[in-house]
């Protein structure tokens, strides 16, 4: 009898927080779908529960000299913490992966890693495995690392003293100007341009992977392949192509049942993704202006975060719900939903749009300020509001977002979106074609 043919094997490194790991896991699922096996390589600080969540994937574990956490990566800062977590933890890579090629019969037939972990490119090297880097932010976003990497930080806060210089438009990047370059929040801007060296840097990676699609960034991703000068597969976006269970918190369902007794497209959603969280006194703004704008609202308030300032509780519990994690995907794609506020995490503004659901923007840190600029000024699907708001502001964005005629327009662009949006992942769309043409390359690179 012929011996059935092993699945070749793939090994990814994802970066253990959750806007990471989801895509990931789904970029995992769709190349089990495509035949590979699939093993994932984390640290022991990660948070997921392996059998249950992703059966039929092999998890190995990197020996770590630093638990990526929330509170670690606060306590160094995300910068140092990054820099010091890829020099530490190389070695113990390679160990994990020449431990897996004995097992394997050598058969790896790449490694694909979150661009933050550019440690892993040391040990694909050595044993001479193709690496793949693999990219969960925009391609807009990529290309400012780029752009960032080239700069001097001493002479860029000299010129950026200059309004005009501030204002000028990055070399075919419109509408991004200097100022929205993503480099706030991450301290020292030497040490962080530092970093967007090291994560610009493709060594010698094979090739890129990327969570977005044309439709939404087509000349970002021209400039990207320029600059990184070896194939870039833009996949996005992966939560339509392969939906896995890769949450870190439970989902609290019992939102959807009551979801299901508003009226269509009413409610507002209001999350901050996985990591920030606003403060006390934003809280208790948005709260008061989401009642007096008298639209209900379901709103992800994560175990650990600041409890709801006291004056308002009652009112939010009256007016609306409250979860401690929602099953986001579901709750856009529930006809109740009338929009979004959101922190603008890449995940969740492809969400978002891969449902039609128009936003309200509310970024923290440079990249998700980027995704905003776009929201609003490119795609037109959301208003930004920016510096301090207070309980007003948030009743009159509310009002504009799901009452007035404004809201309207800015629904109708989010649904065309989200036709090319689910376009491109199926048969003959760019995401779908990118995706084969990296399992062509994976299938016989290297036999
Ligand atoms: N998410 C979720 N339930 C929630 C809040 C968030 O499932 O209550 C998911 C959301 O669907 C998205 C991810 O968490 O996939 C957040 O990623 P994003 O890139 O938007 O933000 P980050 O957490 O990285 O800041």
């Amino acid at each position: 009898m012929e011996k059935k043919a092993e699945k070749r094997r793939i090994v990814l490194v994802p970066f253990p927080l959750q806007g990471h790991i989801t895509p990931m896991m789904q970029l995992g699922q769709a190349l089990n779908l495509k035949g590979f096996s699939i093993t994932v390589a984390l640290g022991e600080s990660n948070g997921i529960s392996s059998s249950q969540h992703f059966p039929g994937f092999q998890f190995i574990t990197i020996p770590e000299s630093l638990p990526v956490s929330v509170s670690e990566m606060e306590a160094f800062g995300p910068v140092e913490f990054l820099l010091k977590l890829n020099n530490t933890i190389e070695a113990s890579f390679k160990e994990c992966i020449s431990q897996l090629l004995i097992q394997q019969g050598n058969d790896i037939a790449c490694i694909i890693y979150d661009d933050l972990l550019y440690f892993c490119e040391a040990a694909a090297k050595e044993f001479k495995i193709p690496s793949i880097i693999f990219s969960t932010t925009s391609a807009t976003h990529k290309v400012c690392c780029c752009v960032l990497s080239k700069l001097n930080a001493e002479k860029f806060l000299i010129d950026m003293e200059d309004t005009d210089l501030q204002n000028k438009v990055v070399e075919n990047l419109h509408p991004v100007s200097f100022k929205d370059l993503p480099i706030r929040g991450f301290g020292p801007l030497e040490r962080f341009l530092v970093l967007c060296r090291e994560i610009s840097n493709k060594r010698s990676a094979c090739g890129a992977i990327i969570n977005t699609a044309s439709c939404l960034e087509s000349s970002s991703l021209t400039l990207m392949q320029q600059e990184f000068g070896i194939p870039v597969y833009p996949l996005g976006p992966l939560h339509i192509t392969a939906s896995t269970r890769s949450s870190l918190l439970e989902e609290d369902r019992s939102c959807i049942e009551w979801l299901n007794i508003q009226k269509p497209r009413s409610v507002i959603y209001i999350s901050m993704g996985s990591i920030f969280e606003m403060e006390t006194k934003e809280v208790s703004e948005v709260a008061n202006g989401l009642g007096d704008s008298n639209q209900p609202f379901l709103w992800v308030i994560r175990p650990g975060s600041k409890p709801l300032p006291e004056e308002v509780s009652k009112m939010v519990s009256e007016k609306g719900f409250v979860v401690k994690w929602a099953p986001q995907k579901e709750v856009l794609a529930h006809p109740a939903v009338g929009g979004f506020w959101s922190h603008c995490g890449w995940n969740s503004t492809m969400e978002s749009i891969a449902e039609g659901v128009p936003m309200i923007c509310r970024p923290f840190d440079g990249e998700q300020k980027l995704n905003a600029l776009y929201i609003e000024s490119v795609w037109r699907i959301g208003i930004l509001l920016q510096d301090e708001v207070e309980r007003g502001e948030v009743e009159r964005a509310v009002k504009r977002l799901i009452v007035d005629d404004e809201g309207a327009g800015m629904r109708e662009r989010a649904l065309v979106l989200k036709e090319k949006l689910n376009a491109s992942v199926r048969s003959g769309g760019s995401s779908y074609d990118s995706l084969n043409e990296l399992v062509n390359y994976l299938k016989t690179e290297q036999k």
